[in-house]
């Protein structure tokens, strides 16, 4: 049986027309000899009428403190009701649909609400579903706890709702259908030239979704990675093949290239909050117990520098005051720098390949941004900076490495 997994993004089904795009693709895949599995998000962004950060907003506008569980059944509206509309529109080209909740889809989680893990699928409903010839439409980003609670799966989440049926149903493609044309050598909407890139490693692609780049969910990667199903990312709007994402990394002794680039991409990640901590007489050694504590509190840090006498890490914005909470109830009171942003040169196998570092410093360096804290790994080189840089910052890199068109 040919499975094919396709999730649309928001944008991909804010109009009918739009929606007459995804219901072309279906109806293409499905002549060509494919079984569909279609996971949505909620329908547009931000301010739109049934975006997820709407419902967010209304419910914590009369109540700031609604609990949890019930923020997970208001912000998995949004999907019921993008998931209803297309089935309706495709019924009317004569296909044969069925509407899937994510507990129907068999979506299991963990009861973490707001950013549950996915721990298995049941997938009787789905493969009784395609043997009647039904293309079932999943509600993205929702599943169920053991327990029976509807949770969801943090921002991005329908990819990982994509990913996690694309494994259970062993497909021969996981398809996230999205408003770019693939992934790109930047954020296209920050940088004109940004490349499409044909191709690009599940690490790679993986890097970039973990330094910012809001295009695919990091988790959703992990999942096909450790499956090794083929993925996509295109685009809703023409038709082209977009960039499928590869394992190559592991049958070339990770030394290869992609591109003949070594800087495969540039991505960005704002709103961060830089905390520092003098380790020093009164927080002696404090630095252990801060990590976790952070951690009971459920806040996760990165970019984390431990020194002798000090250290330093990241929290995003929104939590910078939980984050000092919990600090002051430790007796410390750390430095804070707000309006931070991380930008990061992302490539296969950089790292103790000369001159890299030194050309992220010279790009920064030329437009006097200065340079709050960095690292680097194995695939990526990353600066924190001050938050107004940031465009510049991006630009800067994508030029030095010669990434653009
Ligand atoms: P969807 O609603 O389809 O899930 P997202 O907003 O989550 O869409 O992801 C698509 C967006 O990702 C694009 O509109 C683009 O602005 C952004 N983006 C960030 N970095 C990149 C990149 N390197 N290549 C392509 N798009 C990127
Ligand atoms: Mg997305």
């Amino acid at each position: 049986m040919k499975i094919t997994v396709q999730k649309y993004g928001g944008t991909s089904l804010a109009t009918p027309e739009l929606r007459a795009k995804v219901c072309d693709i279906i109806r293409n895949s499905v002549d060509d000899g494919y079984n569909v599995v279609v996971v949505v998000s909620a329908i547009g962004r931000d301010k739109d009428p049934y975006a997820t950060d709407t419902l967010l907003n209304l419910a914590r506008s009369i109540n700031p403190l609604i609990s949890n569980r019930e923020l997970d059944y208001l912000m998995a509206c949004g999907e019921t009701i993008s998931g209803i509309i297309l089935a309706a529109q495709l019924a009317t080209l004569g296909l044969e649909t069925q509407f899937l909740n994510g507990e129907q889809a068999g979506i299991v989680t963990d009861g973490n609400y707001g950013d549950a893990h996915i721990l298995y699928v049941n997938k009787e409903r789905i493969v009784n579903a395609l043997n009647q010839g039904v293309i079932p439409i999943v509600a993205g980003f929702q599943g169920v706890s053991e327990t029976g609670e509807l949770t969801t799966l943090g921002r991005g989440g329908s990819d990982t709702t994509a990913s996690a049926l694309g494994v259970a149903l062993n497909a021969d493609f996981i398809d996230i259908f999205t408003d770019v044309e693939g992934v790109m050598t930047a954020d296209p909407r920050i940088v004109d030239n940004a490349r499409l890139l044909n191709e690009i490693t599940y690490n790679e692609i993986c890097q970039l979704a973990h330094d910012g780049a809001k295009i695919v969910h990091p988790r959703a990667i992990e999942i096909a990675m450790r499956a090794n199903i083929p993925l996509r990312i295109r685009s809703t709007f023409n038709q082209t093949t977009g960039t499928l994402v590869t394992n190559k990394m592991s049958n070339v002794d990770n030394i290869r290239i992609i591109n003949d680039t070594i800087v495969t991409g540039v991505t960005y990640s704002s709103d961060l909050s830089q905390f520092n901590i003098s380790l020093v007489k009164d927080n002696e050694g404090k630095g252990l117990l801060v990590f976790k504590a952070l951690a009971l509190a459920n806040i996760s840090v990165d970019f984390i520098n431990i020194g002798t006498n000090d250290i330093k890490f990241t929290v995003p914005y929104t939590l910078t005051s939980k984050t000092e909470a919990v600090l002051k109830n430790m007796g410390i009171l750390p430095e804070v720098e707000l309006g931070c942003a991380k930008v990061a040169v992302v490539g296969a196998a950089m790292m103790g390949i000369p001159g890299v570092m030194a050309k992220v410093i010279e790009a920064l360096s030329k437009k006097d941004i200065p340079i709050i804290q960095s690292g680097d790994s194995y695939t990526n080189i990353w600066c924190l900076i001050k938050k107004e840089y940031m465009t510049i910052a991006i630009k800067a890199l994508h030029d030095i490495f010669e990434l653009g068109k």
